[in-house]
């Protein structure tokens, strides 16, 4: 059986955006260096997001309240309301950065949508991701666009049965092989991982070499062939 839908991930899999955090972040660390060194703000900030997330989810809303807190905490609350307003205003410029699609993108997209149902399913704040996906230019190409709160077996299973699509014929594609590969392979689906060249450190995960049903790449242009040695190792299997 070959696959009959192919699932996308959004951010830095289509377009970039942790590179963006990095860069937000570096700002932010530059606001609170009176107070306290890079280091100890990257690992407060860390922390702080991991206990957010079950309150605020994922994307750049709880990011920036995830900020405003660490900065609280680090100066002791000696951190100036118009300082507060620059996080934000930190914040705002995330949001508000410009969808650049990642080298490739709209090729490949295209040969995939020849032969497959594809559906785009991302995660982080519904809001922002709808922006993205509006102004990425490539929306067309999805059957479905399904932002999610989390991307665990749950998620999947409730995607793939909306789509009427059984995990065997379903594979998944994304930078993260924590979010967008090892669910994917626990309800008996197919990934191919594309790697980013940075991982949020929230999203790291052991790869797990040699499984039968993942692929990894280099690039996503070689992601509709590494779908096909997935779909011709099946058929020999
Ligand atoms: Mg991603």
């Amino acid at each position: 059986m070959d696959f009959t839908v192919i699932g996308v991930d959004g951010d830095d899999t289509l377009w970039h955006s942790e590179g963006h955090f990095v860069l937000t972040e570096r700002r932010f660390t530059e606001l609170l260096a009176p107070w306290v060194d890079a280091q100890t703000v990257h690992a407060t900030l860390l922390e702080t997001e991991r206990r957010n997330l079950t309150h605020f989810g994922y994307g750049v809303k709880g990011f920036t309240l995830s900020m405003v807190e660490t900065a609280l905490q680090l100066t002791e609350h000696r951190i100036d309301g118009r300082q507060i307003r620059e996080i934000i205003g930190l914040g705002k410029e995330l949001l508000a950065h410009p969808v650049e699609l990642l080298d490739g993108v709209a090729d490949t997209l295209e040969v995939l949508s020849e032969r497959y149902r594809l559906v785009l399913v991302t995660k982080g704040d519904l809001f922002h991701q709808e922006s993205k996906v509006a102004a990425s230019g490539v929306a067309e190409r999805f059957e479905r666009i399904e932002i999610v709160a989390e991307k665990d077996v749950v998620t999947y299973a409730r995607v793939l049965a909306r789509m009427g699509v059984a995990p065997a014929a379903f594979c998944m594609v994304g930078n993260s092989v924590k979010s967008d590969v090892l669910p994917v392979l626990e309800i008996g689906g197919a990934g191919v991982h594309v790697p980013y060249h940075v991982t949020w450190a929230l999203e790291h995960a052991e790869v797990e070499l040699g499984h039968p049903r993942m692929a990894g790449v280099a690039g996503i242009r070689e992601v509709p062939d590494a779908i096909a040695a997935l779909e011709a190792e099946r058929w020999a299997a």
